[in-house]
Parts: C-alpha cells; sequence; structure tokens
C-alpha cells in the first residue's frame, strides 16, 4: 500500500479520490455521477497545478467508493483520470478510467431535437474514438456526432 504524496488528497479516511481530471470538468463529474445528491462528504479541487497536466480538478467523496461503471462515466469527461479507493488513509486500489464503448442513460443527447430527449428514452451514446484529449461520440437515435465539450 502505498500513500497518496499530494497534500491535496490526503485527507479522506475511506472513500473514493478522483485525481488527474483536465481542469474545467470537476464539476460537471460531479453532476454527472450525481455524487452531491448522496449526502457523503464531497471535497472539490479546482485548477490545482499537476505534473502530468497543465492543471487539474480533483474529487474527494469521503464513505462511497466508486464502481467500475461509474469509472467509465467519469473517462467520458476525463479520460486521463485516476482513481483512487482509499481505505484508513491509504491508498488500497488505483486504477485508470476506461473508455466504455457506448454509454447509456447518462448523457443527454446535445441535440435538442433529438427523440431522446423528448420521449423519455434513455440516451445511448457510442464512443466513436478519442484523438488526444477529444472523444467522438454518436447518438443511436438522431445520429448526430459530437465531442464531449458539448455534453451538458
Ligand atoms: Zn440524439
Amino acid at each position: 500500500m502505498t500513500t497518496l504524496s499530494s497534500p491535496a488528497v490526503s485527507a479522506i479516511q475511506n472513500g473514493t479520490v478522483i485525481d488527474h481530471i483536465d481542469a474545467g470538468y470537476g464539476l460537471k463529474i460531479v453532476q454527472l455521477l450525481k455524487i452531491a445528491t448522496h449526502k457523503k462528504q464531497v471535497t472539490i479541487g479546482l485548477n490545482l497545478p499537476s505534473n502530468k497536466l497543465d492543471l487539474k480538478d480533483i474529487i474527494k467523496i469521503e464513505g462511497r467508493e466508486l464502481s467500475p461503471e461509474e469509472a467509465n462515466q467519469v473517462a467520458i469527461l476525463a479520460p486521463d483520470a485516476t482513481i483512487n479507493i482509499i481505505n484508513n488513509f491509504e491508498v488500497n486500489n488505483k486504477f485508470k478510467v476506461t473508455l466504455p464503448n457506448t454509454i447509456e442513460a447518462v448523457i443527454p443527447c446535445p441535440n435538442p431535437r433529438c427523440i431522446s430527449n423528448h420521449d423519455k428514452i434513455p440516451s445511448s451514446l457510442k464512443v466513436l474514438r478519442r484523438i488526444r484529449k477529444n472523444i467522438r461520440l454518436q447518438c443511436h437515435y438522431c445520429r448526430e456526432l459530437f465531442t464531449q465539450q458539448e455534453i451538458r
């Protein structure tokens, strides 16, 4: 077991630290995972200095471990993110997020005319490819193409 070296991530006893989020996506991830509604203590750091990226966001969730499915949802917005599962102040498990092939019922289609935004159909987005930090997505219903920057 290793201890996280960065002082910004040392303070939780049990739970999850999502590290190396591209700056600007931290709040979107909190919204996407509905973290704020779980009544757990959440600490968000925005625009922190990082070795790997220019600036990063970080999310610390006390008392909750992210499932692999939730980690994949993080990957859509932050493909370089690292998930740290913390037990008793130590990193018990650490893994990089992986992009899923499709993402279902999580992110609404950005096309306001899409049927999935009107008929209570769960959204279905296909992950086409990743070019550096840009992920190309395609809606299963309207076939529109977009990038993760367009996700609301
Ligand atoms: Zn659509």
